[in-house]
């Protein structure tokens, strides 16, 4: 069995093997101890069978404690579903760090019983586990084929040269539709239409939701956001940048894209 099941309790009458995914900051590592007494655990879900915990690491414990590697290269070194699985332990362990007192009233808080939930005994006001949509797309234009092209763009804060798929975060009131023409304006000046979902991806750097769009170039020329995009452009199939890494969305996306203008070769 191989699969990741979130869940925010164990199944009643599991009786098999647990595992704990250690939390130090942001860092995992995985083990079969639950770590020490007085640490929170917190239930994520059901993996490959065997029910997985996720343990905060107290700040001050001794970095010797155990082995433990960021979330990204963690990728690569587990099959995906249990990547997926320590994304949501270091979330939910972020989001219990973040929430131990009450936004409303400030009165210290507690786990709600029977929900993934922090709740405040003064006002009862419950917190629930932060997601942040944000849309990411593939704008392309032209027909489709090896003449066809895509927008790929630099962010200003990266520090290789690798070109992207456009991302923002969604707005509250905002439809996943209108992002995605708002942000591809806004960063890079150009109109786009027929936005339409591609796939999602959790991508818990800290706590989003990325939403995959495509969408086909209207009007306008390229003209970059200073302070998001160093340089924007238009690549054809066969003439790319550096893109990103497997872990990505963008890379689906994109791989998508180049599969699509081989079709259309042959
Ligand atoms: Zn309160």
């Amino acid at each position: 069995m191989t699969d990741f099941r979130p869940l925010n309790a164990p199944p009643p009458g599991h009786d098999g093997e647990h595992r704990y995914v250690h939390v130090i900051g942001s860092t995992v590592f995985i083990d079969d101890r639950p770590g020490e007494d007085d640490w929170r655990i917190h239930f994520i879900g059901m993996v490959d069978g065997h029910a997985w915990w996720a343990v905060d690491v107290p700040a001050d414990t001794d970095p010797s404690y155990g082995a433990a590697i960021d979330l990204r290269r963690f990728y690569g070194r587990a099959p995906e579903h249990q990547w997926l699985a320590a994304g949501r332990a270091v979330q939910i362990v972020e989001w219990a760090r973040t929430h131990r007192f009450c936004g409303r009233c400030g009165a210290e808080t507690a786990l709600a019983e029977g929900e993934r939930a922090m709740r405040c005994p003064g006002c009862d006001l419950l917190s629930f586990p932060r997601l942040s949509p944000a849309m990411i797309t593939l704008v392309t234009r032209g027909e489709p084929g090896p003449e066809q092209e895509a927008l790929l763009a630099r962010g200003v804060q990266w520090d290789i040269p690798m070109y992207s798929c456009l991302a923002g975060f969604v707005e509250p009131g905002e439809s996943l539709e209108s992002a995605v023409v708002r942000e591809v304006h806004e960063e890079v000046g150009i109109t786009v239409s027929a936005p339409s979902y591609f796939g999602s991806q959790p991508w818990p750097f800290p706590n989003s939701l990325m939403i995959g769009f495509r969408a086909r170039y209207e009007s306008g020329e390229i003209e970059c956001d200073p302070a998001e995009i160093a340089d924007a452009g238009w690549f054809l199939p066969g003439e790319l940048p550096m893109v990103p890494p497997g872990i990505s969305i963008a890379r689906r996306l994109i791989d998508a894209w180049l599969a699509e203008s081989v079709d259309q070769v042959k």
